[in-house]
């Protein structure tokens, strides 16, 4: 009983979330002019590790950001003092041809919200300034 006890104990996170952890800049490495032009206007040196939480899934995308995966791509997630990135799976990104849009969209946010201001719809207009 206790054995088969601590089997799901280990085994429950597992099977709950499985998505993969990076940093950026030093586990995700993502070169892109958009960011380059941001940090440039903002003064914003990217010296910080943002977590960046790539689901496995697209459900398991709208578990951790309670965000339909139909609509969002990635999200900033504010908990408490906390901010990090979850992105639908890499693969999808790709292949939609929005990995890099998505991530260095992200990564705006996390900036932005940090250090700055802004109301969201600011943000969306500052970030589509540079996205586009
Ligand atoms: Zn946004």
């Amino acid at each position: 009983m206790t054995k088969y006890f601590f089997i799901l104990l280990i085994f429950i996170p597992l099977v709950c979330f499985s998505f993969n952890l990076y940093y950026f800049p030093a586990t995700l490495h993502i070169e892109d002019d958009r960011l380059v032009n941001f940090s440039n206007q903002f003064c914003i040196k990217f010296n910080e590790q943002i977590a960046v939480l790539e689901a496995s899934s697209l459900e398991e995308f709208t578990e951790l950001t309670k965000l339909p995966y139909s609509y969002y791509a990635g999200a900033l997630i504010v908990s408490k003092n906390d901010y990090y990135i979850v992105t639908l799976p890499f693969d999808v990104l790709h292949k939609k041809g929005i990995f890099y849009s998505t991530l260095v969209h992200e990564i705006m946010h996390y900036y932005l919200e940090s250090y700055f201001d802004f109301s969201e719809e600011e943000q969306e207009d500052i970030i589509s300034q540079f996205i586009n």
